[in-house]
């Protein structure tokens, strides 16, 4: 008697959504990461929940295989997407493999790719170039000093803000697509941490600013489900909801940043 031997299955699908995002509408998402949470930040706000490996070493953890293949069944079925996301279960530009993904995104999918990430990343040439094959590119800048990175980001001992701000200038300089600069707020800013937060982002020029606030639960022990942005209602694992400024706070502060620098600012609208 014989016995078929069958490939093992994925442990899970490399590609997930549509979910509907205030920035970008009904987004397909690519998580080039996987099942281990991985990033060189780990966010107070992070939905992901703590990060389950920090790092800045890049390598393959999904292979592109696979995701071409969770592309492709997901092409064949009638779903209405306005764009395909590249973020997931970590961050994006930790994949050695994100200029394949994003190639093969293009020759599977007509709608625009975007990518969101941590800017730790963008002093390192080859990530910048994987980086160009997408049409839009959203940069994290959530504080405007070392004190508040490491307050808000919990980065790598190894990273520091100078090179995260050089990396996004690099980086604008080189891409010819739109970068949006993506800024997360906590709490009410001082007149000081705006008027420095607008002194940097006339210099980095980007596009367009989104303001955002942590408007999902961040949950306490990881969970694969958290990678997208729907809060599941059923959800049956424990998470925290962050005390943040109100969406009329946010708005202001959109207001004086638009005002002064005149680049168009979106903001989120509701907690
Ligand atoms: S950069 Fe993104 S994925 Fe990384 S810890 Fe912060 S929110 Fe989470």
């Amino acid at each position: 008697m014989s016995t078929l031997s069958s490939s093992p299955k994925p442990l899970c699908s490399s590609v997930y959504g549509p979910v509907t995002s205030w920035r970008f509408g009904r987004s397909l998402g690519i998580d080039p990461i996987g099942l281990i949470s991985s990033c060189s930040f780990n966010c107070i706000y992070c939905q992901l929940g703590k990060i389950q490996q920090q790092t800045t070493k890049r390598q393959v953890f999904v292979p592109t295989s696979q995701v071409i293949s969770d592309l492709q069944a997901i092409a064949q079925k009638e779903v209405h997407i306005d764009i395909v996301t590249v973020s997931g279960s970590g961050e994006p530009t930790l994949a050695l493999n994100l200029e394949e993904v994003l190639v093969a995104t293009t020759e599977i999918f007509k709608q625009p790719k975007a990518v969101l990430t941590n800017s730790t990343l963008l002093g390192d040439k080859s990530v910048r170039n994987a980086l160009k094959l997408a049409d839009i590119v959203a940069v994290k800048l959530d504080c405007v000093s070392l004190n508040q990175l490491r307050q808000i980001n919990h980065p790598l001992e190894t990273i520091d803000l100078p090179d995260i701000i050089q990396g996004i200038k690099l980086f604008r300089y080189e891409y010819p697509g739109r970068m949006a600069i993506q800024t997360m707020i906590l709490s009410a800013w001082t007149a000081e941490t705006q008027a420095h937060y607008i002194h940097l982002v006339k210099n980095l020029q980007p596009d367009e600013i989104q303001l955002n606030i942590p408007s999902r639960p961040r949950v306490l022990v990881s969970q694969l489900e958290s990678r997208g942005n729907e809060i599941v209602a059923s959800r049956s694992y424990a998470c925290e909801n962050f005390q943040c400024i109100q969406p009329e706070e946010l708005k202001m502060i959109a207001k004086t940043i638009h005002n002064v620098t005149k680049i168009p600012v979106r903001y989120a609208t509701k907690l």
